[in-house]
């Protein structure tokens, strides 16, 4: 999509990218429209938080059954709205509902309170560890996935009870004013979930409100540093989602069937527009030549476009298709090879798939984000060489390891710098609801997903309550010399000794 009005307007409104026709037209939400909402959420937030821990569970299951009933209508319009195929779109959709089961079935679990043991020196109290909701959580989205990515933020803050005011990106509006439209169906007297639609400014106003306890936020790294310093102006925290350039290894013995079909989905599928998306590939030298044969020809078989066989679709933000074709211009430039494709692939809206080799490893196209359907494939020495180059970079979201070894494979799965690796196929970790996603470096930090993305939208609360007085009394001006030397004595026999 592509907007058409000017930030200040009243409205803008969205475009489908393949086919240039209007969507629907949204408003333009300013610094005061923001602030009402935000004060509406705090309302919410007061009646929401103060709920049972089984009545925020069920209220959630049922936005979970409301959106899994309006699947398809979802799904049409992540189509019209990004272009991608309706069944990709249908594929994010069910990864936004499994999250909504498991952040609504586990949050009493992972927040509600539980006791922790209080230690020897402290026997004579209880100790209550509990998570506690912050309030408002802002939740500013990107495009490529617009219900699967805002939901690992929206499903745990609302489950971890803060009302939640989501401005999605200006190319997807309408995903965010349906889920809107669908919580408001089972959750009618509160706006514990509202949307802001506008351009930058918007989010930038949502970002800077001193009335929002934290930010969620999605998108580039670029963007991510302005919210933060939006953000610095009230201390508000924030988790940051931000870009990656993420690898697949090759080892040896892998099974190159599995590794080149994982390769190619990880690269080519939503266009390259994906944020753990495969952008480069190291394959050990044995296997190099077996691995790029099968790849190239499943290369040659996609074909993007906006029918329904088409394999992808085209590239949503106009602008990124500059980047696009200077990353592979520079490739070329600098003695690269096109196997597949080259710099005439960029037809917009749509990139043919390009596969690239003996690119060099300085050039932008193996050290930028390209967020296109393109790819370096690059021989290494063995695994030792190809996790020393995978990691040569400032990104560190994710990253994919095939391999014969069992051992191998998780031992490169844990040197690779990323928050997330996936083993023998691509992306397992993104709908396993109990692990967390997040990157390092220029990935961002903090996480979603998982005990971690719930707790990520909650403030411990340590509470220690006296049962009866303690044996050693040492907080009181009326401790004695002996009761001194008798928890000196204590510690030195509790914690003196070598090991
Ligand atoms: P952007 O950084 O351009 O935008 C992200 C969001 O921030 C949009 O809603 C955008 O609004 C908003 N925004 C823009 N300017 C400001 C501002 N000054 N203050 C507050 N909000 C602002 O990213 P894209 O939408 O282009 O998304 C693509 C990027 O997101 C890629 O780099 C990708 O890797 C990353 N990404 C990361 C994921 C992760 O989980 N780690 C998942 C998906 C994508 P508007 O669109 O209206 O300008």
């Amino acid at each position: 999509m592509s907007v058409t009005a000017e930030a200040g307007s009243a409205t803008f409104q969205s475009l489908n990218p393949a086919t240039g026709e209007v969507v629907a037209e949204h408003p333009v939400h300013d610094e005061k429209a923001v602030a009402e909402t935000v004060a509406r959420a705090r309302e919410a937030a007061l009646w929401w938080g103060g709920l049972s821990w089984k009545e925020r569970k069920l209220a959630i299951l049922n936005i979970k059954g409301a959106l899994t009933r309006n699947l398809d209508r979802m799904a049409e319009v992540i189509h019209q709205e990004t272009g991608k195929p309706v069944q990709d779109a249908q594929l994010e959709t069910v990864m936004a509902i499994t999250h909504l089961d498991w952040a609504a079935r586990n949050a009493q679990k992972v927040l509600g309170p539980h006791r922790v043991f209080p230690g020897m020196m402290a026997i004579n109290l209880q100790a209550v560890l509990e998570y506690q909701p912050l309030g408002v959580v802002g939740v500013i989205g990107p495009w490529n996935y617009p219900i699967f990515t805002p939901m690992g933020s929206i499903a745990y803050a609302l489950a971890a009870g803060n009302a939640v005011v989501f401005k999605p990106s200006e190319y997807t509006p309408g995903v965010g004013t349906l889920l809107e439209e669908l919580v408001r169906e089972v959750i009618p007297d509160h706006p514990v979930f509202q949307v802001v639609t506008g351009l930058g400014p918007t989010g930038g106003a949502l970002a800077a409100s001193p009335d929002v306890d934290k930010i969620a936020f999605t998108g580039s790294t670029r963007t991510a540093k302005k919210v933060m310093a939006a953000c610095a102006q009230n201390l508000t925290p924030m988790v940051a989602e931000c870009g990656g350039k993420d690898a697949l290894i090759v080892d040896s013995d892998a099974d190159l069937d599995a590794a080149a079909n994982a390769a190619i989905w990880g690269a080519m599928s939503n266009a390259g527009q994906t944020c753990i998306g495969v952008e480069r590939i190291y394959v050990v030298d044995s296997a190099y030549d077996a691995f790029l044969g099968k790849l190239t020809g499943k290369a040659k078989d996609l074909k993007p476009g906006f029918e329904a066989n088409s394999t992808y679709g085209p590239i949503t933000m106009p602008g990124q298709l500059e980047i696009i074709e200077r990353h592979i211009k520079d490739a070329l430039e600098r003695g690269g090879q096109a196997v597949v494709g080259g710099a005439d692939s960029v037809k917009g809206p749509y990139v043919e798939p390009v596969v690239l080799t003996d690119v060099p490893d300085d050039s932008s196209a193996v050290c930028e984000e390209t967020f296109g359907p393109t790819i370096t494939v690059h021989k290494v020495r063995d695994m030792e060489e190809a996790l020393q180059k995978a990691n040569k970079t400032a990104y560190g979201l994710a990253g994919t390891i095939f391999s014969g070894s069992k051992t191998r494979a998780m031992d490169a799965a844990r040197r690779l710098r990323s928050g997330m690796t996936s083993i023998n196929t691509f992306a397992g970790f993104v709908t396993v609801g109990a692990l967390p996603f997040g990157g390092v470096g220029d990935s961002g930090f903090g996480r979603i997903h998982g005990a971690d993305g719930l707790r990520e939208f909650a403030r411990p609360k340590a509470i220690a309550r006296q049962r009866f007085a303690p044996p050693l009394d040492l907080l009181t001006f009326d401790r004695t010399e002996q009761t001194m030397q008798r928890v000196l004595g204590l510690v030195k026999f509790l914690h003196g000794r070598k090991y």
